[in-house]
């Protein structure tokens, strides 16, 4: 249930190992968060957003309509228990067995893909590149010594760029900041949305079966699920896997499972045709944004929004974006804007489910991936195709365990 990243790549592993495979779908691509993120493949995406120090931080950060981060006051009282469970996780020693949770998904996720698009369309939208994060000067980059400290302790390498070797960086990058850290063996999706419809494709391809609908309930006769619900329809099932991003929390609840999942919601903003286009993903830290190359845009995204699912999206954020962008590049033209929000199925521990849902013998669980869920989406489809399969995945899965959560 569910065609996002993690639904396809779960589907095609499954596929792949001879079982007979539909998807479930609305089939409504735009509005997946694996339609309208950055693409990036980093490998490095190692550390929580509540990193030890962000309890100062937060009043600050939700006051400033510059910052990230922002709250609709009106949705605060509903977000609020999820919100103190999410800042009990910002502290050492929490961090750093998130940071080993998040780094067992997301190491080596460039070759990952490359494994799961081999021979098929979407091989050509997957670009290996640098990562370079851009700081204005090296007091900035030494004030985030948490973050590269954990980066180095999980085996990650970069190189430092200031003085001359940063004036050969791309001019127009150096027209904003003085300081750059440039990490080798990342990579990004020039057209996220394109490269899953081509996986899409290739799963119809190899016979996988394709059901344009809402999946309304699981339905279950003691601890076992017999079938799902799709417009009013009862479709008996072998086995279900629950891949459906933020919607997976209402499907989840009625069989009884707790598990504490929340909007966080993102934007881009699309620069069409724009006059400059880095060589790859580079993130602008002093203004939270990433911005990626996208075959004829550049697109930059960013924010961290807590305003619930069903909100409008809000087109000040979108605003500010392009101000922001314009205040760092003053020479950068382009023809054109698209805009977008979407929702990062977001557990409190930053960390997804992966596995046998608790109590029941035949359904399965891959969401809550949260901001690394491009990245990790196929090396997800393959946990759940070993966890399926019943064979020993080549990873610990317990800090992925839903039962975390009871
Ligand atoms: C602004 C932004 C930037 C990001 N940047 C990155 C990045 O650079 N790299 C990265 O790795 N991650 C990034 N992310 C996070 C990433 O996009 C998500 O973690 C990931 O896309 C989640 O994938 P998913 O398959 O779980 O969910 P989704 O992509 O949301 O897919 C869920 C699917 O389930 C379907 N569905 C919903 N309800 C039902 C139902 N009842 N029945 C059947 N189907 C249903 C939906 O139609 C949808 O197709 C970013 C996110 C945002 C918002």
């Amino acid at each position: 249930m569910g065609a996002g990243m993690v639904g396809v790549s779960t589907a095609i592993r499954l596929l792949r190992d001879g079982h007979a495979v539909t998807l479930i779908d609305p089939l409504r691509s735009a509005s997946a968060a694996s339609f309208g993120n950055a693409g990036a493949l980093n490998p490095s995406s190692v550390t929580p957003l509540t990193v030890p120090g962000l309890l100062a931080r937060a009043p600050r950060l939700l006051w400033d309509r510059r910052s990230p981060f922002f709250i609709r006051w009106r949705y605060l009282p509903r977000v609020l228990p999820w919100l103190i469970r999410f800042l009990s996780h910002a502290r050492r020693s929490r961090a750093a067995a998130i940071a080993d949770g998040l780094s067992a998904l997301v190491a080596g996720c460039v070759d990952e893909h490359r494994a799961l698009a081999a021979g098929t369309a979407a091989e050509n939208l997957l670009i290996e590149s640098t990562f370079t994060a851009l700081y204005p000067d090296r007091s900035a980059f030494e004030a985030d010594q948490y973050l590269w400290n954990e980066r180095k302790r999980l085996g990650l390498g970069w190189r430092i760029l200031e003085g001359e070797s940063f004036r050969q960086l791309e001019p127009e990058l150096a027209r904003h900041a003085s300081f750059a850290v440039r990490m080798e063996e990342h990579g990004f999706i020039a057209d996220p949305g394109r490269y899953l419809k081509a996986l899409l494709e290739h799963f119809q391809s190899l016979g996988g079966g394709l059901l344009e609908g809402n999946v309304g309930q699981i339905v279950v006769k003691g601890a076992k699920a017999k079938a799902v619900r799709v417009a009013g329809r009862e479709i008996a099932i072998g086995k279900v896997v629950l891949t459906a991003g933020i919607r997976s929390g209402e499907l989840a609840k009625p069989l009884g499972l707790k598990i504490p999942m929340e909007s966080e919601r993102g934007y881009h903003v699309e620069l069409v045709e724009p006059s400059f286009t880095p060589g790859g993903v580079i993130q602008l830290t002093d203004l939270g944004i990433f911005m990626t190359p996208m075959l004829d845009r550049l697109r930059c995204t960013s924010i961290v929004e807590f305003a619930g699912y069903r909100a409008p999206e809000n087109t000040e954020i979108h605003r500010i974006m392009l101000d922001k962008i314009a205040g760092a590049f003053p020479r950068l033209r382009w023809k054109r804007v698209n805009s977008w929000m979407g929702h990062r199925p977001s557990l409190v521990d930053s960390l997804p489910v992966i596995g046998r849902a608790p109590g029941f013998d035949n359904i399965y669980l891959g969401y809550g991936h949260s901001h690394i869920g491009m990245m990790s989406g196929p090396r997800t489809g393959r946990l759940l195709a070993d966890v399926v399969a019943g064979r020993k995945p080549d990873i610990d899965l317990s800090p992925f365990d839903a039962g975390r959560f009871s």
